[in-house]
């Protein structure tokens, strides 16, 4: 089978690496890849944009692609699925009517209520007074949201009523575009947050393994959000009791949710949640893709052939697919960045040490290219470097030494990362 995925990250090269290694999968088409993608064997990049949907279906069409796997959220809320289904084309990610569970937060906080899913208490207002006098109701710390898609930047969690205003006024003034129309405002909850990615072919929903990622640019958990900064599986803190009551209290509820507004929904469903002390599992938000860099942890780890259960998923047979497979043992993925990230960074810097660090881990590029033979700085996060290990410790020593092999000007990683289940909490 030739497989096509759409995407240019960390997570699109893991997936391309997963199903290279099924024995069914004969070539993968990357669009429009990056420098890693570039340089697996048996894959290779198309220059076309991911809201290029005439390209990718002509492309699919005449090179009799037999599954088009999309990664990141925006071709799938610009309704990518919907267009290459109607060519009759394989796809594994949710139309535009499902990907609203991640654009827009006020559908996504509707859903959860009808379908009683444990929540953070939230209203939705349409003006920046209701919103104001909805905060002066509420007290601080509170959670100021963009309902649309904001590249992780339109949430504010406000420990002041000043700070609450400041990022309601940026919603209504059009910071974020139309996508802050809307303004959704949440009781701030407290705990630990993990991720539970979900594939569903509408009907049955399956979790992986549990994930923790780690959002924040410092050590500590400190400074700024970024698109996550390294990530490890199977997060611990969710035990079997724990993953029983996320089935059955959010997974199951939200697909029976879909259905119920007539949503086929053929994918992944990602629940950031948070266990808060209590031990109770929340839903903070859902994602209709392959989280980034949770995919890059989870990778690794994963035994069943990836292509056999996508394509379960995509003729909704789901049910009948055998239990998903994993190897025994941890997995520790660390964010490389550019310096300066999340602000600004340079680019186009020359990358070296990636073969002495893939001795015992993979490294998945996200912002590289490949160009002249040589590999470059491309974008803010540039690898994710993984390896597994019966213990945390050994999953991330191994992970750390090939982080210290590769070398480019600036480069920032955290030291840190699996520190809640590390016995040495720093490399
Ligand atoms: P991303 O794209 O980075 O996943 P997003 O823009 O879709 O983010 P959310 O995931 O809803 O936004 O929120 C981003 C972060 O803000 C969360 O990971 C969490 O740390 C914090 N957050 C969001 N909602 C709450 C809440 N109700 N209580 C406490 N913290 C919250």
């Amino acid at each position: 089978m030739r497989v096509l995925i759409v995407g240019n990250g960390g997570r699109e090269h893991a997936l391309a690496w997963k199903l290279l290694q099924s024995p069914q999968v004969q070539q993968i088409i990357c669009v429009p890849g990056n420098g890693g993608t570039a340089t697996l064997e048996r894959c290779r990049n198309l220059p076309l944009n991911v809201d290029d949907f005439e390209g990718i279906a002509r492309f699919a069409f005449v090179n009799n692609v037999g599954l088009i796997v999309v990664g990141p959220e925006v071709p799938l809320a610009l309704g990518i699925t919907d267009y290459l289904q109607e060519k009759e084309l394989k796809v594994f990610g949710p139309t535009r009517a499902g990907a609203q569970i991640e654009s827009s937060k006020a559908w996504a906080k509707a859903l959860m209520e009808a379908a009683n899913i444990p929540t953070a208490k939230a209203a939705v207002f349409t003006t920046e007074a209701a919103a104001k006098a909805y905060v002066r109701s509420e007290g601080v710390p509170i959670v100021i949201k963009a309902d649309g898609l904001a590249a992780g930047k339109g949430v504010t969690v406000a420990d002041t009523v000043e700070a609450a205003d400041t990022a309601i006024a940026a919603c209504f003034e059009g910071q974020y575009g139309s996508a802050g129309d809307q303004v959704v405002i949440e009781e701030c909850l407290t705990g630990q947050e993990v991720s539970i990615l979900a594939v569903t072919d509408g009907l049955t929903i399956r979790p992986l393994l549990p994930v923790q990622d780690h959002k924040r640019i410092g050590d500590g958990d400190t400074g700024e959000n970024t698109g996550g900064m390294g990530a490890y599986a199977p997060a611990p803190m969710v035990t079997e009791a724990v993953m029983g009551r996320i089935q059955t209290e959010i997974l199951e509820p939200a697909i029976a949710a879909l259905q119920n507004r007539n949503i086929d929904y053929r994918g992944v469903l990602y629940a950031g949640l948070m266990i808060t002390p209590a031990g109770d599992p929340k839903v903070i938000e859902f994602n209709c893709r392959f989280g980034d860099p949770e995919t890059q942890a989870l990778m690794p780890l994963l035994d069943t052939p990836i292509d056999k259960l996508m394509v379960a998923c995509a003729n909704q047979t789901l049910e009948s697919f055998p239990e998903i497979q994993w190897k025994s043992g941890t997995a520790a993925c660390v964010v490389v960045a550019s310096g300066g990230y999340p602000g600004s960074y340079l680019r186009k810097l020359e990358i070296t040490g990636i073969e002495q660090a893939e001795k015992e881990s993979v490294v998945f590029h996200a912002g590289t290219q490949l160009r002249n033979q040589k590999l470059i700085t491309d974008g803010g996060r540039v690898l994710g470097v993984s390896a597994i290990g019966e213990t945390f410790d050994q999953a991330f020593d191994l992970a750390y030494a090939a982080v210290n092999a590769i070398q480019f000007e600036g480069m920032y990683y955290r030291r840190d990362i699996g520190h809640r289940v590390r016995a040495v909490g720093s490399s």
